[in-house]
């Protein structure tokens, strides 16, 4: 029998089987064949969206992000006081636990409103309905690709960063410290949030140190996700580490928030997601 990963069989038979794409899996694959991967034709569609403008916007922000954060990942050295470190130990912690948050938001709002349509729809909703209904696309992208529209979220808050540790003196500095490791932080685990992602789709030819971390549970597993991609994909929206995940599912949280827009908008979750997951 092929390698389940320790999943249940709900989860493997509603999901794609990314870990044996050979088609050699235990289920009926005439039941399983069009739902999912890049020959399904609104994952055609939407791949070919994927424009030059948008390319150019990913790279510059990909280019200036790296600069600012070894610029401000310096500056932090430089001012660092050993007797601080346990304050920094709980700011990193702090910000890989918001961070986790944040990708859990952002992620489901993507995934439960708004459509492809106009400039905001076609860049950063369009990458979303892909991914659903082609989810080894991710692994097929390159560094700007996977990375780029995470890059540009932090690029204002490191570029605000980089202006104070130029200009403020080392008393103000000093004073702002903490807080300003804790964003850097913050930034740079939401910086590699889809780089995280991108891993946990990757089932072949990882390096051991990326699936150590993952089977530590330090980012974010295979086996976790694939808990995502189930449709309606109505859980387990947090892609940073996913530490976030069970205690937001025990406490129903997205249900009760989608309840809430439904009660004030009237607007459903998900409805363009569905759209686009029954275009064969
Ligand atoms: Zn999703
Ligand atoms: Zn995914």
């Amino acid at each position: 029998m092929a390698n389940n990963l320790g999943l249940s069989e709900s989860v493997l038979r509603n999901s794609m089987p990314e870990h044996e794409l050979n088609s050699n899996n235990e289920f009926n694959q005439e039941e399983v064949k069009p739902r999912w991967g890049p020959q399904h034709a609104g994952a055609k569609e939407l791949a070919s969206q994927y424009t030059a403008g948008k390319r150019l916007q990913e790279t510059v922000c990909v280019v200036l992000t790296i600069g600012l954060i070894l610029y401000n990942c310096l500056q932090l050295i430089l001012h660092f006081h050993v007797e601080n470190w346990l304050v920094i130990f709980g700011a990193a912690l702090l910000g890989i636990v918001t961070a986790d948050f944040f990708s859990g938001v952002v992620h489901w709002g993507a995934d439960s409103y708004g459509s492809v349509e106009g400039i905001i729809g076609k860049s950063f909703i369009r990458p979303f309905r892909e991914h659903h209904i082609d989810p080894t696309s991710i692994t097929r992208h390159d560094f700007i690709e996977t990375n780029g529209d995470n890059f540009a979220v932090v690029l204002i808050p490191l570029l605000n960063m980089a202006y104070k540790f130029t200009t403020y003196s080392d008393e103000d500095i000093h004073k702002e410290y903490n807080w300003q490791m804790f964003i850097f932080l913050l930034a740079i685990f939401v910086s590699l949030t889809n780089q995280f992602h991108k891993w946990s789709h990757t089932y072949f030819g990882l390096p051991k140190w990326i699936t150590t971390l993952q089977d530590l549970h330090i980012i974010l597993p295979r086996k976790h996700h694939r808990i995502h991609h189930v449709a309606p994909h109505d859980t387990y929206f947090c892609i940073t580490t996913g530490w976030l995940n069970l205690p937001m599912e025990k406490v129903g949280f997205w249900t009760k928030v989608e309840a809430l827009i439904e009660y004030f908008t009237g607007h459903k979750p998900r409805v363009d997601d569905m759209k686009w997951a029954k275009k064969l």
